[in-house]
């Protein structure tokens, strides 16, 4: 929120989060998802569903003890690591299982140390969520994972299934790379409503799962709005 002379401004939210339905794309083998009505308005007097869903199924967060034993669980996650000013860096031109590189995107890190906590891979593979499409998706190498952790980006977003392969020749290196070092991972965002190249605050905040290794997330991003001499009234 921004505060003015006139009151309070709502920021206008973006919602980067697929819609959650029996369409959705799940990694091969993790739990399918419902949401089954329990009792009913008709019924019952009143509307009650069951849902069941896996702990990475749609948009969604992976905590540190996905891959890491005795890792930080999805409740342990300081909260203001998950938002904050992300960039989303263009990677548009990617053919499915093609490598995403650090020379793709060196040169939105010039220094030492990254501008932004939170970086986000714009492929543009959202459009194809919930199609066989959505399956095979570039990858991101390894070593740009670990380049960017030396830059001390905390959070990698994707607009994909996973940054890794789906059982790749290549492993878990980005996985092992991020959460091994206590960061955590936002996979299949909904890039739709936004541009390659826009740099926006984001959400990111999970359920508080005890002692789980991720949830699914509703991801939001908003424009900081610039507030003008005549607005905040100097
Ligand atoms: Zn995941």
């Amino acid at each position: 929120m921004f505060s003015t002379s006139q009151g309070v401004l709502q920021p206008q939210l973006i919602d980067i989060s697929h819609k959650l339905d029996s369409r959705i794309s799940t990694y091969p083998g993790d739990p399918s998802f419902a949401c089954i009505p329990f009792s009913t308005v008709e019924k019952d007097g009143w509307s009650v569903h069951s849902i069941s869903i896996g702990s990475h199924s749609g948009t969604h967060l992976d905590a540190p003890s996905h891959l890491k034993r005795n890792g930080k669980t999805v409740d342990e996650i300081p909260l203001n690591m998950l938002i904050g000013r992300a960039r989303i860096i263009d990677v548009t031109g990617k053919s499915a299982s093609s490598k995403i590189t650090w020379k793709d995107i060196q040169s939105h890190f010039p220094h030492s140390s990254s501008p932004w906590r939170i970086v986000i891979l714009y492929t543009g593979w959202a459009k194809y969520w919930g199609t066989d499409e959505y399956l095979s998706y570039p990858i991101l190498e390894k070593r740009a994972a670990e380049e960017l952790i030396a830059r001390e980006v905390a959070v990698l977003g994707v607009d994909t299934l996973s940054p890794d392969a789906i059982d790749g020749p290549d492993g878990y290196g980005v996985h092992e790379v991020f959460l091994g070092a206590d960061k955590v991972l936002v996979e299949n965002l909904n890039l739709t409503g936004l541009q390659p190249g826009d740099e926006v605050m984001v959400s990111f905040l999970p359920l508080k799962l005890a002692g789980c290794d991720g949830s699914p997330i509703r991801a939001l991003a908003w424009k900081e709005r610039e507030v003008s001499r005549g607005e905040n009234g100097l």
